[in-house]
């Protein structure tokens, strides 16, 4: 970051010449250009904290007081994650080795926070360097947006007008796609039969062939269309059964794995054993990892790497999955969920809503962290099936 020499950093260049009148004046000078900043900031409809590398709260403004229940005094000794504890796994991942260089990460991350009320926020922390956080070593800037009403109005959204008509609309023409499709997949396989029993010639072993990839293709129509009308129904979860997410897992990357040798990306899963069952509809958590594999994968060059890993602890199943690919900008990082927000040519932005919309339906989280040029790290959290039932026992 460039290091700006303002109007006080000059006068600071120069405190050994000032007399004590002149003292008074430019002490009096910056309480009062430091009360317009704070009366600036406590106007802003997000809220604002500075957090040092421990996560003691150096300043809040005053939309981030409300929303997180702090009192002006405890400003300079409280440490967020107290206030929060679900916040420290945010902060975990500066401390993880995945990533080491720190500057420009960005994480964004919905919370939901429960006391002093109920409210929905979308958190998005950046570090800072040592030149904004007085002396001390780094720190976070972190900005909380109330997310309550917008939650409920993206749910509204996606039930009706715009959306919905485009998700009906596509899903009809995906679905009458399944006769034609049909159709030629049976054809297909009378010419198979018909080849073999012809005469072996060149010319037979050759149209052989050819039968065989219209049928791979046809095959692999019918799976994007299959994924595709997942994709623009949405349905409430199932959430009668348990699943073992190593399956869902599993049964993704066996589909994904032709793409993913095509492309030469090599994916490394490390997953911890006995891991617990998590309450979930196992359609839609294929949805989510399909999504947000394919996403990595596309955002991944040739010969890059994926790496997934599952591991619990008492409350949460958790699981991420990190590439190396391009990364995602500052500025995008705020609109990943966005539907219709799509930087690819041939994309249709509606694979991350959909996503978020399945998290939050099973009572999960999804955190993005991500370096431009570097990777991203998307970790999904569920919660443990036992858990539940624990809830229930103690009530
Ligand atoms: P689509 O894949 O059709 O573009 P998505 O909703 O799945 O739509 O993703 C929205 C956007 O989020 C993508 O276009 C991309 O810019 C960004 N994105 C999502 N995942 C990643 C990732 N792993 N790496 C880089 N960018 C990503
Ligand atoms: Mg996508």
């Amino acid at each position: 970051m460039k290091k700006r020499t303002s109007a006080l950093d000059k006068i600071l260049g120069r405190l050994d010449d000032l007399d004590s009148v002149n003292l008074t004046n430019l002490v009096q000078r910056l309480a009062r250009e430091r009360r317009l900043l704070e009366t600036v900031f406590d106007t802003i409809q997000d809220g604002i904290l500075v957090l040092d590398q421990s996560g003691i709260i150096q300043y809040s403004n005053f939309t981030a007081n409300r929303l997180l229940g702090i009192r002006d005094h405890q400003i300079g000794s409280l440490t967020l994650w107290k206030l929060i504890p679900d916040l420290i796994q945010a902060l975990d991942i500066y401390y993880t080795d995945r990533m080491p260089d720190q500057q420009d990460r960005v994480i964004s991350q919905e919370l939901e926070l429960t006391y002093p009320e109920k409210r929905f926020v979308r958190l998005y922390m950046v570090p800072l360097d040592e030149t904004f956080s007085s002396g001390s070593e780094g720190g976070f800037a972190m900005v909380l947006s109330d997310i309550t009403e917008e939650k409920v109005s993206t749910q509204e959204m996606i039930e009706n007008e715009r959306v919905s008509s485009i998700m009906n609309l596509s899903a009809g023409v995906a679905h009458e796609l399944g006769n034609p499709l049909n159709s030629l997949n049976i054809h297909l396989q009378l010419m198979e039969r018909q080849l073999q029993k012809m005469k072996p010639s060149p010319d037979r072993d050759k149209l052989a062939a050819q039968v065989s990839i219209c049928k791979g293709e046809v095959d692999r129509l019918d799976h994007i269309i299959e994924h595709f009308l997942d994709a623009v129904r949405p349905q409430p979860p199932d959430l009668g059964g348990e699943l073992d997410i190593h399956e869902a897992l599993a049964e993704v990357l066996k589909v994904l794995e032709g793409e993913l040798q095509n492309r030469g990306i090599e994916i490394d899963v490390e997953v911890t054993p006995n891991l617990p069952s998590i309450i979930a509809d196992r359609n839609q958590i294929k949805q989510v990892l399909f999504n947000i594999i394919k996403n990595a994968m596309e955002a991944t060059p040739k010969g890059g790497r994926l790496e997934m890993r599952t591991t619990h602890d008492e409350e949460y199943v958790q699981m991420i999955v990190a590439d190396n690919g391009q990364g995602i900008s500052q500025d995008d990082m705020s609109k990943v969920f966005t539907p219709y927000f799509t930087t690819k040519s041939d994309g249709h932005g509606l694979g991350m809503m959909i996503v978020q919309r399945i998290m939050r339906d099973h009572g999960g989280q999804i955190r993005i962290d991500s370096r431009e040029g570097t990777g991203t790290t998307v970790s999904l959290r569920f919660p443990r099936k036992d858990r539940r039932a624990r809830l229930l026992e103690t009530d």
